[in-house]
């Protein structure tokens, strides 16, 4: 078994006896969403602490965590894919409150509280929140990459087609050559 990849942090111990404990691991390939996945380039870090409060009956807890790694963007101008750095901080109140099946944020005193049934807190859907939060809209493979020719669209950084020494639309260019067979 290979700790690494196990995405959760046992809080029994804490439960019992209080005071802090942390976990960390990495996560290859992609980030899991509801409805997507977010490819990765190599392995993404993280690592989180929980401490229990006191004075809450032993039940509540205070989580902090940071996820770090390279998720893979399409480049906004060429569309090549391209490993983009993602580094996430993130904190939560957590209340245990056994039988839940699984995490539940309710809100009390405008303060958000994640719920969570079991000693052994699934972190799965508190990584993949943290990252997915920190995901840049848009990204570029290079800061002067070229593009895609508009006319043929070819890859300037990879070829030179000859349309961009020149640019214009499809129109302009058949106006042109009308114009030029005007001429003649
Ligand atoms: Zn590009
Ligand atoms: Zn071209």
């Amino acid at each position: 078994m290979n700790e690494m990849h196990i995405q959760s942090i046992n809080l029994s111990r804490l439960m019992r006896e209080g005071g802090s404990t942390d976990a960390r691991g990495e996560i290859l390939d992609y980030i899991s969403l509801e409805k997507e996945h977010i490819p990765l380039e190599g392995p993404t870090q993280w690592k989180v602490a929980v401490t229990r409060l006191e004075g809450e009956g032993g039940q509540e807890f205070w989580l902090s965590g940071e996820i770090a790694g390279y998720a893979i963007l399409e480049c906004r101008r060429c569309l090549t894919p391209t490993p983009t750095p993602v580094r996430a901080h993130f904190q939560y109140m957590l209340r245990y409150q056994p039988g839940l099946a699984e995490l539940q944020a309710i809100e009390e005193d405008e303060e958000e509280i994640l719920l969570f049934g079991h000693p052994d807190l699934d972190l799965g859907p508190l990584l993949s929140e943290a990252f997915a939060l920190e995901l840049p809209f848009t990204t570029l493979c290079k800061a002067d990459c070229k593009g895609l020719c508009p006319v043929c669209g070819a890859n300037l950084n990879e070829v030179d087609c000859g349309h961009h020494e020149k640019p214009q639309t499809r129109l302009g260019a058949a106006l042109s050559k009308l114009m030029g067979d005007l001429k003649d």
